[in-house]
């Protein structure tokens, strides 16, 4: 289908200002917005060819593109039919120029809009899941008026000013002005008897009590969405969703690495030199690791299996313990003379019983040699 020229369906020169796009925009669209011209098709494709050439011409850079390769250049570069995306950015540039205009009589028929809530858990509750129970302030839509103000939900009435259409013709000297209708707000409408319940603004806030089930394997940065649970929307519309957000606290003992778990194991000299068996936490009980002989501190295990089972899949993860070989304190009189005699045993020995340490002797030996 061959396109009409953006710049002539707004009607602009082709060297118009930003602001002139956006004024010659703001007038044709009123005039073929769909509101107005109920029922009538081509008022709406006419609507849409505007948008399309608005959006196309107050984007600097779109605008660029379209002047050099025209509705070619806009076809490759931003996906299929043409340069207007639909929906989303219709909805953005509408309420971009028309926020001023339209103002509160749009607001009402909108979506009503999402929640956020942020809930902390432990890490043994998000591991496993957990049912929460929240108390979650919102305003919904006014039961006695179906959230429209209006006493009974009837007592409506077109504004006479403006008979309905939102907009009067103000003059001001020699200019004459469209602007939002002082009496009934842009609505186009006017409620007789203000809904007493809601003080005529159709919404009550109310404690909402909500049940939610954590699955298991969450971790800090999961939402959970509860469709439908979020603030009220305009008369007919759909409510917000409630979007509940997962933070993890701190462990005492396990740090969270996705879903593997990390922690530290202190273990004595003796038991690193010697070797030993060691009982290891875990989130589900305790597990026997075996330290081997002339283990060093920073040893990482790994015990298989032993982390989080994950939220998106079947897998679960691992249980690092990192061992940190303790020196020990507060020795007793034969400690230290048995330690002593350890040491005196070490450095009469031929062989080397510190790896490290030996190693960096050599080392700063060759260094000054
Ligand atoms: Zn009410
Ligand atoms: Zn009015």
């Amino acid at each position: 289908m061959a396109k009409n020229d953006y710049y002539q369906t707004l009607g602009v020169s082709r060297d118009a200002s930003t602001a002139d796009i956006k004024k010659a925009y703001k007038k044709l669209a009123m005039k073929h917005h769909p509101d107005r011209n109920k029922g009538d098709a081509s008022a709406e494709e006419k609507f849409k060819e505007l948008s399309e050439a608005y959006e196309v011409l107050s984007d600097s850079s779109k605008r660029q593109t379209y002047d050099q390769f025209g509705h070619e250049g806009m076809d490759s570069r931003f996906g299929g039919g043409g340069g207007f995306t639909g929906g989303g950015s219709f909805n953005d540039i509408f309420g971009d120029v028309f926020g001023d205009i339209f103002g509160g009589g749009r607001q009402q028929s909108r979506r009503g809009s999402d929640l956020e809530y942020q809930i902390e858990l432990s890490l043994e509750d998000a591991v496993a899941g957990k049912e929460v129970k929240l108390k979650i302030p919102v305003n919904i839509n006014c039961h006695d008026c179906n959230g429209t103000g209006a006493k009974n939900g009837t007592a409506f009435r077109t504004c006479p000013q403006c008979n309905g259409t939102g907009q009067v013709r103000m003059s001001q000297g020699f200019f004459s002005v469209q602007q939002t209708c002082p009496t009934c707000g842009g609505r186009g409408q006017i409620i007789e008897q203000p809904c007493s319940t809601c003080s005529g603004t159709g919404k009550i806030k109310k404690t909402k009590n909500l049940s939610v089930n954590i699955p298991s394997g969450v971790d800090t940065g999961d939402q959970i969405r509860l469709s439908g649970e979020g603030e009220g929307g305009g008369p007919g519309a759909q409510p917000g969703d409630l979007y509940v957000s997962v933070r993890v606290k701190p462990h005492k003992i396990f740090q969270r690495q996705q879903d593997d778990l990390l922690c530290e194991i202190p273990v004595n000299f003796t038991t690193a030199t010697l070797g030993d068996k060691v009982i290891i936490p875990t989130l589900n009980g305790k597990v026997e690791l075996k330290i081997p002989n002339g283990t060093q501190s920073g040893k990482q295990f790994r015990i298989k299996g032993k982390g989080v089972k994950s939220v998106r899949s079947n897998s679960t993860g691992d249980l690092y313990c990192r061992v940190h070989v303790e020196t020990p304190i507060n020795l007793t009189k034969e400690q230290k003379d048995l330690v002593r005699q350890l040491d005196n045993s070490f450095r009469k020995s031929k062989s080397k019983h510190i790896p490290k340490e030996n190693s960096w002797v050599d080392t700063i030996k060759d260094f000054f040699e």
